[in-house]
Formats: C-alpha cells, structure tokens, sequence
C-alpha cells in the first residue's frame, strides 16, 4: 500500500519540559514551511488534541524562541490520551483540519501514546528525545540533557566553594526519577565523592567507610552526588545516615530541583534540536514514519517507536569505574 503524502503536519511537547524544545518546534515549523506544508501547533501535549486546542503556525510564530527555555507549546500529562475514547477524539480534531503527520517531542512516555496513537489511525507520527533524563536508547544525545546537567554542574561548583570554606560534607540532590545520568556526569564533572544512582545499589557501608577513611586523612569536602530516584531514598535519607554515622562531620543537604529544567538551552541543545527538528519533517515526506530521530556517532538514526519504548540507555560500568578511581 503506498503511504499517503503529508501535508499538513502538527507537532506538540508532552511529558517533562526541557530546554531545546523550543529550538525543536522552531525547526519543525520552518523545515515544514520551507516544504510547503501546513504547519500546526497542539498546545499541552495530547490534551490539546484532545480538546482542539490546536494552532496553523507560520514562520514568525517561531521567532525569537531558540534561545528560550520552557516550550512556546506548553506541555502536559494526559490521562485521558492512555483511553481508546481520549486517542479518538484527539484523531478526529486532527482529522477535521486534515492534520496527517505529527511530531511528537517528549520522553519515552510520550513515545508510548504516539506509537499507540500511530497504530491505531492511519496519521503517521515521528518522536524527538526531548527529555533531561537522557535514558531513552538509540540516541547518543536527548533534548534538554546537556543544559539541564550544566545547570547542575554550576549549582556543585558554587556548593563546593562553600563546602571547602566550612569544611563541610554536602549531599546533593539532582534530578532523575528513573535514570542516574544526570547524576554520573555532573558529579563526574563536579569531583563528587559517590554518586548514588537508581541503576545501582547503594552499598550504605561501603560509602561510610570510605568518608570515614577520608575523614581520618583530613578530607574534610566532600560532595555526594545523589539522584532524585536513588531506591535508598534520596537525598535527605542518605544525609541523615552519614550524620548518624559520622558524627563528627558537618553534613548539610541541598536539593537542586527545578532550576534543572529551566534556562537558556546550550548551545549543544539547541543543534542537536534543530538537526532532529529538521529531520523529523524530512522523515514525514520520505515515507519514514512512526520512528524516534536520534543522533548516533554523528548521524541521524532512526528507531522505530515500537522498538524506542522497549529499550533504556543503560549506563555503562566504565562511568561507574571512573568515579571510584577519581575520588580517591
Ligand atoms: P519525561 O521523560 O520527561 O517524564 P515522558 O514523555 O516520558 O517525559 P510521561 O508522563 O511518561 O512523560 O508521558 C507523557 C504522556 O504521554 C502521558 O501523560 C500520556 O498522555 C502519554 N502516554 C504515556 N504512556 C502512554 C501509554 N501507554 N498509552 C497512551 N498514552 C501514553
């Protein structure tokens, strides 16, 4: 069967916010306008699909964006898009201003709803990697990671200054639900003593024993790197063991939380989201259709949605290795 020519395409943010998105949907708009296409934005996520609340773009409603964090779009968590009925509904808004392509930027969540929506209706749907957590497969990059990680670095950099000057062990937390990776880069790129991450098990008294041993040698700052989702609790749990465990340290907790989503997107960010962007449009009129655009080894690589919600960047033991052997 020959698949149909897209003409109309819309493009939407779900799930989590990341800086870049705003570079992507700009990409999107204007590769689409250079082709010809009618271009439309869908405001919060699925909802807007399902409520109608959808908008033709033209090239100006992009501009002066790329340098913008957020998403112009809004984003959202839709419960009613998981129903048989929510994802109708959404389809037949699309179908009625003959929306037939989307583009869809968010995580793997997002990747789940496009890949049902995609098999369920015949409009065919492109994902981006717009997420800070950096976990999804098939992609060496995702949209939002870089900034949201060197807002994290700049915020250890500045607590280590005030660490060093009171002699203080500080624990602190950084985003990351499900994936440690903002966690092993920033502390990695911090000098952190441990990082605690949910892909691993936190050995409690091996992490003790080596404070204890530094604390001995008159290693007097140190910085934990813990991520959000680490399964012995987060940050404030682990805080309060190593005070119990460590009397004599002065150990002070700092939970960075939503300054990691937000800022001016790097430049790095802000490539890699108008090169998917880009590619997202070139995939809806050559016929390559529902998969996720990603970057790997310097190349646009395409994974199909079935495939991109399976699999999880895993993190490699090398990281891991290189944190022990650096914080000695
Ligand atoms: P982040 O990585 O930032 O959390 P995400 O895209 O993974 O982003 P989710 O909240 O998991 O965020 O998913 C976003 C939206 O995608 C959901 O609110 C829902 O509307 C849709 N979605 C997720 N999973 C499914 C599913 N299994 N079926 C249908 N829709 C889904």
């Amino acid at each position: 069967m020959a698949t149909k020519k897209v003409t109309k395409i819309g493009v939407l943010t779900s799930g989590g916010d990341a800086p870049g998105m705003n570079a992507a949907i700009r990409a999107v708009v204007r590769t689409g306008l250079y082709h010809g296409l009618e271009m439309y934005g869908v405001v919060r996520g699925y909802n807007g699909m399902i409520d109608d609340d959808i908008m033709p773009m033209d090239s100006r409603s992009v501009a002066n964006i790329i340098q913008r964090g957020g998403t112009i779009l809004k984003t959202a968590r839709s419960t009613e898009f998981f129903e048989p009925e929510g994802r109708k509904k959404a389809y037949d808004n699309l179908k009625k201003r003959g929306i037939n392509g989307l583009v869809v930027i968010g995580g793997d969540g997002s990747f789940k709803g496009a890949q049902k929506f995609s098999n369920e209706f015949d409009i065919p749907c492109i994902g981006l990697p717009g997420t800070i957590d950096k976990d999804i497969a098939g992609t060496d990059f995702t949209i939002g990671f870089d900034t949201a990680v060197n807002t994290a670095v700049e915020a250890i950099d500045k607590i280590r200054d005030t660490a060093d000057a009171h002699d203080r062990l500080f624990v602190v937390e950084v985003m990351g639900r499900d994936a440690g990776y903002i966690a092993l880069h920033s502390g990695i790129a911090t000098g952190a003593e441990n990082i605690l991450i949910p892909e691993t098990k936190t050995d409690i008294d091996a992490m003790i024993a080596a404070l204890s041993e530094k604390e001995k040698r008159k290693k007097l700052v140190n910085i934990l790197v813990v991520a959000e989702g680490e399964k012995f609790g987060g940050a404030n749990e682990i805080g309060a063991v190593v005070k119990e465990r460590l009397p004599n340290a002065d150990v002070r907790v700092c939970i960075l939380g939503h300054i990691q989503r937000g800022g001016s997107p790097s430049c790095l960010d802000r490539l890699i989201a108008s090169r998917m962007g880009y590619s997202a449009v070139e995939c809806l009129l050559n016929g390559t259709h529902n998969v996720m655009v990603g970057i790997l080894n310097n190349k646009m690589h395409y994974t199909p949605l079935d495939n991109a919600i399976k699999a999880k960047q895993k993190i490699s033991n090398e990281w891991l290795n290189i944190v022990k052997i650096l914080a000695s």
